[in-house]
């Protein structure tokens, strides 16, 4: 199948960057492997699951949270944007398709793609002019090769299987992780009535979503070091020395750490008051598991009922990208770095990869979007005379253009169609044979014409 664009991944990612090549009517396609965009967030994620950040930075491109929801959104109301985007934007994944390759074809100058298709077991082959790589930072659970974790007896689970702490009120579980997932997960745990215990081990910054909030909101206006200075006032102020109870600061600001290594500060939801409360327990670093018995580094030795992995997450795109050492790092992440992170080589990008969240992935949604745009009108030749045409009409009587004589419609093209954010030349030679590329006719049917301009052409 030849497409002018394939969209890897139907995550928020996948959903920003159709939307934004929509806008500039450039045809495309989605593949998803699983049965449902936003996969993560409508399989993976916890119930009590809020988005971390303000509203503000969360949406994706040209649709901002309506007025009236929350300031910070919970899982549910998060999810029905995300109906509302897809069905706004019209956005149709190929679902069940699992992309198992993609190499870039230097005679043919295209990419080629190749996918399983889950419910028939066939690969079949995609050929793209961009490949845009939108399977997230979260694609495959990561759990660190603990000595004896095989031998464990009891439950053992990943973050991204947990729903709940309802099933765990009274049982022992141990928590890994301290980042975001891990904090918010014992707080849950032990709210349920579970004997909670987290391993902390690295220095993390704690800061309340409010005091993000203001640093996000600082952030536009004044350089990283002073908000950083301003954000770590208000924490200490809010948490005061937290080291007793194990947990460091690192010696490097959060805003600094998260521009610079995607490390994301901790942003608390309770669990800060439960430890200082010891309702939550801090434990070392894990040395070996023996059974249900688990010994901490600093010698002492306890039974667990339940282990819960929050140990993060890793991309997976260099195991299906050949030659990926052009374009990501051994982490799967982007070798560019901010903000040049989103676009790789042979047209090729990547989005949601910069670790900076939804605020992130929609800014490179839109540069993606703008740059394929910018090559394919180079590419067409923008001819002089060429004017950018700012609505759309749509003659009664071209219900079906891809059977129009062509030369007709060349003749008439500036009275037949005119797309927005297209420029089109009446000597602009088109081709309209199937499939129809860089034909902005793909996008008419779910634009509304323009009543002034259809009764010109009529
Ligand atoms: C618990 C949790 C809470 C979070 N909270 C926030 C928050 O509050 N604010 C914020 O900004 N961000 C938050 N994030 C970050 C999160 O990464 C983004 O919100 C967002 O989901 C990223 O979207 P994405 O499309 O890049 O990746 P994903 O949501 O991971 O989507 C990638 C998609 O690609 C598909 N895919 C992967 N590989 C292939 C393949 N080979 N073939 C076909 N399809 C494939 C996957 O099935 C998936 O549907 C949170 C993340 C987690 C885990």
């Amino acid at each position: 199948m030849e497409n002018v664009v394939v969209i890897v991944g139907a995550g928020p990612s996948g959903l920003a960057t159709s939307a934004c090549l929509s806008a500039h009517s450039i045809p495309h396609v989605i593949l998803e492997r699983e049965d449902i965009y936003a996969s993560l967030w409508k399989k993976r994620a916890y119930d009590r699951v809020k988005l971390h950040l303000a509203k503000e930075f969360c949406s994706l491109p040209y649709m901002p949270h309506p007025a009236d929801s929350p300031t910070y959104i919970p899982k549910d109301i998060f999810l029905k944007y995300l109906d509302e985007y897809v069905s706004t934007f019209n956005i149709q994944p190929q679902y069940h398709r699992s992309v198992e390759s993609a190499c870039y074809d230097e005679v043919d100058g295209k990419w080629r793609i190749e996918a399983r298709n889950m419910q028939s077991g066939d690969v079949e082959v995609y050929v793209a002019e961009f490949l845009v790589i939108a399977s997230g930072e979260n694609s495959a659970k990561y759990i660190p090769d603990l000595p004896g974790l095989d031998s464990f007896k009891g439950e053992m689970i990943h973050s991204n299987e947990y729903k709940s702490g309802s099933k765990y009120a009274n049982k022992d579980v141990l928590v890994v992780g301290c980042g975001n997932s891990g904090m918010e997960i014992s707080y849950d745990l032990s709210t349920f009535g579970a004997q909670t215990s987290i391993v902390i081990r690295n220095p993390f910054h704690v800061v309340s979503k409010e005091i993000v909030r203001l640093g996000m909101i600082f952030s536009k206006y004044l350089p990283v070091f002073v908000v950083d200075f301003m954000v770590l006032m208000m924490a200490n102020i809010k948490y005061g020395d937290l080291s007793k109870y194990e947990i460091r600061r690192p010696n490097q600001g959060p805003f600094h750490l998260k521009a610079t290594a995607g490390r994301a500060p901790v942003i608390d939801v309770g669990s800060v008051d439960k430890i200082k409360s010891k309702a939550i327990k801090v434990v070392p670093g894990i040395s070996r598991i023996n059974g249900k018995k688990v010994l901490f580094e600093d010698g002492a030795e306890r039974e667990f009922d339940a282990i819960v992995f929050a140990t993060g997450y890793r991309s997976v795109a260099k195991q299906w990208l050949k030659d990926y050492e052009h374009v990501l790092n051994e982490n799967g992440l982007p070798k560019n770095n901010f903000p040049h992170h989103w676009k790789g080589e042979k047209n090729l990008h990547c989005c949601g990869l910069s670790r900076r969240g939804l605020f992130g992935l929609s800014m490179d949604a839109k540069a993606i979007a703008k740059e394929i745009n910018r090559v394919i009108n180079e590419k067409n030749g923008k001819m002089k005379g060429s004017r950018r045409i700012s609505s759309l009409i749509l003659c009664p009587w071209v219900r079906s253009p891809r059977t129009f004589p062509p030369s007709l419609l060349v003749l008439t093209a500036n009275f037949l169609l005119i797309t927005p954010n297209s420029y089109f030349d009446t000597r602009t030679r088109v081709d309209f044979t199937p499939p129809c590329r860089y034909s902005p006719f793909q996008s008419i049917a779910c634009l509304p014409p323009d009543p002034v301009l259809q009764r010109l052409a009529t």
